[in-house]
C-alpha cells in the first residue's frame, strides 16, 4: 500500500531525552548503536525471537556475532571499566540509560545480557571501589573476547525477598563460610541474564555466623571454579537471547578478596546501592520497546486505511495515537529526571539510601505501567497485524511483561515506596 499523507512525522528524537545532558561522544556513540540495530538486529528480529536456546546449539549462529559485534567491535564492553582501570566508561546515569534504550529498541534480551555486566561493576565499585577485583576483571572487560559477569542473586524459593534488605538476609538461602582466605559457596541461584555465556557470577550470599549487616556478602567466582554447575536455559515467553536458568554451586572456594566491598558493613551500602541502579536502569529496557511500538504503529496508521482514509484522520484513532505519545513522554520525562538527580548524589541522596531506592522503584514501575499500556493500545491499533508476528508488535508486549518483573517484581516495589513515604514497618 502507498503512503497517503505527506504531512510531517515525527520521530523517536522528537521526544524529551535531555540531549544537553549527554556529551557529544556519547551521542555519537548512540547513533553507532542506532545504526547497528536498524542494519543488524531488527531486520533479524523474528529469528533472534526464536533462538532461545542458541547456546545450546553446536553451530557458531549468528547471535554469537551478535554479542562480538555489540560487546568488542562497537567497543560497549570497554564502556563498562572507568578510565582508572583502562575503560572508557564513566558516563553518567542518563548517558548509559540512553545507550540502553537505543539497543533495548533493537531487542530487550541482547540489551539485558549486553549491558549485565556494569550491575557487577557498580557492586564493586559503589560505595568504595575493590581495587584488587577491578584490577582483576580489567584485562577480561577489555580483551577481544565476550566477558560477561552476571548477577545471581534470584533463588528458587524466592526473588524479591531475596532482594529484600528489610528481612536482613534471612530469606538468602545460598551460604558462604570464610575458611582461611577462602570463601566456600554452597547453594542454589536462579535466572540471571546471560547465565550460559558468562564468565563471572556475582553471588548474592549470607555469610554463616554473621549478624546483619555483615552477613551480607556479595562474592565474585568464574563461572568454570570447581563445583559450579548450570542447567539448560528456560524457554521465556520472550527476550529470549538473554540466556536464563539454573546454577548450582557446591562447595565452591573463591579468594577472601573476591567478596565485593572489602568492609563488610559496606556490602549492605552496595546491595542497596545496587538495586537502586538496577531498578532504575531497568526503566530503560521499556522506554527503547516504547519507541520502537511508536515507529511500527506510525508507520502503520499512516498506511493503512478505515473507510479511505488513513487510519491516523480518524477521531478515535487520533485520540489512541495521543495516548500513545503522551505516555512516551511523560514515561521519558519522568525516567530522566530521575537519572538525572542520581547523577546528583551530592545534593539528592545516595544510591544506598531508601528514598533512592523507593524512587528507583516508582520510575521502574511507571515507566513499565505507561510501557504497557502503549505497547497493548498499539497492538490492539493493528488489529490482526498486531497479534501475528508478522505485524512485530506482539513480541514486544511479551518483552515488555518481563522487563516490569525483573528486579524484585512491581508489587515489592510499590512495598518500599509505602515503607518509604508512610513508615510502613511491618512487611
Ligand atoms: C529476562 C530476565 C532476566 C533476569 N535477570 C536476573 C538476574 O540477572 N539476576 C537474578 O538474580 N535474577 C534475574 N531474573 C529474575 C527476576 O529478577 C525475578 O523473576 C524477579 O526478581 C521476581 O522474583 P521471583 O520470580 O522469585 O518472584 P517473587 O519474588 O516470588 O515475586 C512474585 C510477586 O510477589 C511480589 N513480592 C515479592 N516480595 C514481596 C513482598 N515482600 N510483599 C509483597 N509482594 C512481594 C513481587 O513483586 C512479584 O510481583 C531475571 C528474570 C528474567 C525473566
Amino acid at each position: 500500500m502507498a503512503k497517503t499523507s505527506t504531512s510531517q512525522i515525527r520521530g523517536i528524537d522528537d521526544f524529551l531525552r535531555p540531549d544537553h545532558l549527554i556529551s557529544d561522544e556519547i551521542r555519537m556513540f548512540c547513533r553507532t548503536l542506532r545504526k547497528f540495530v536498524d542494519n543488524e538486529v531488527l531486520p533479524r528480529a523474528e529469528e533472534i525471537d526464536d533462538y532461545w536456546d542458541w547456546t545450546e546449539r553446536k553451530e557458531q549462529t549468528f547471535v554469537h556475532d551478535l554479542w562480538k559485534k555489540l560487546l568488542i567491535d562497537l567497543g560497549l564492553q570497554k564502556s563498562f571499566l572507568p578510565p582508572e582501570f583502562g575503560g572508557s566508561g564513566g558516563g553518567s546515569t542518563v548517558e548509559i540509560a540512553a545507550t540502553i534504550q537505543e539497543v533495548a529498541r533493537g531487542d530487550y534480551g541482547l540489551a539485558s545480557t549486553g549491558f549485565i555486566s556494569p550491575w557487577s561493576i557498580a557492586a564493586i565499585t559503589i560505595p568504595k571501589p575493590n581495587e584488587v577485583l577491578l584490577k582483576k576483571l580489567a584485562p577480561f572487560l577489555l580483551g577481544d573476547e565476550v566477558f560477561i559477569i552476571t548477577s545471581a542473586i534470584t533463588e528458587p524459593h524466592a526473588g524479591g525477598s531475596v532482594e529484600d534488605m528489610k528481612l536482613k538476609g534471612a530469606q538468602i538461602r545460598t551460604r558462604a563460610r570464610l575458611e582461611g582466605n577462602e570463601w566456600v559457596i554452597n547453594g542454589h541461584k536462579l535466572w540471571p541474564s546471560g547465565f550460559r555465556e558468562a564468565k563471572w557470577f556475582r553471588v548474592l550470599c549470607s555469610v554463616e555466623g554473621e549478624e546483619f549487616p555483615k552477613n551480607i556478602a556479595q562474592i565474585l567466582v568464574p563461572a568454570d571454579s570447581p563445583g559450579i554447575s548450570t542447567s539448560k536455559p528456560y524457554r521465556k515467553m520472550g527476550a529470549s537471547i538473554d540466556t536464563n536458568g539454573d546454577i548450582w554451586f557446591e562447595n565452591v572456594r573463591a579468594p577472601k578478596e573476591n567478596r565485593a566491598q572489602q568492609d563488610p558493613e559496606d556490602d549492605l551500602k552496595s546491595v542497596l546501592a545496587n538495586i537502586t541502579i538496577g531498578r532504575l536502569t531497568s526503566a530503560a529496557f521499556p522506554l527503547g520497546i516504547m519507541k520502537r511500538a511508536f515507529e511500527i504503529l506510525r508507520d502503520y496508521v499512516d498506511i493503512r486505511e478505515i473507510a479511505g482514509k488513513p487510519m491516523k484522520e480518524h477521531g478515535a484513532i487520533a485520540h489512541e495515537l495521543g495516548r500513545v505519545a503522551q505516555n512516551i513522554i511523560a514515561a521519558e520525562a519522568f525516567f530522566y529526571f530521575a537519572a538525572a538527580r542520581m547523577d546528583r548524589p551530592d545534593a539528592y541522596g545516595f544510591p544506598w539510601e531508601a528514598k533512592s531506592v523507593a524512587l528507583a522503584s516508582a520510575v521502574q514501575n511507571v515507566v513499565g505501567e505507561l510501557g504497557w499500556d502503549t505497547v497493548s493500545r498499539s497492538l490492539e491499533l493493528m488489529g490482526s497485524y498486531g497479534y501475528s508476528r508478522e505485524g512485530r508488535m506482539e513480541k514486544l508486549l511479551r518483552d515488555l511483561k518481563i522487563g516490569q518483573i525483573v528486579v524484585g517484581g512491581p508489587i515489592l516495589r510499590l512495598i518500599e515506596i509505602a515503607r518509604y513515604y508512610f513508615g510502613t514497618e511491618t512487611i
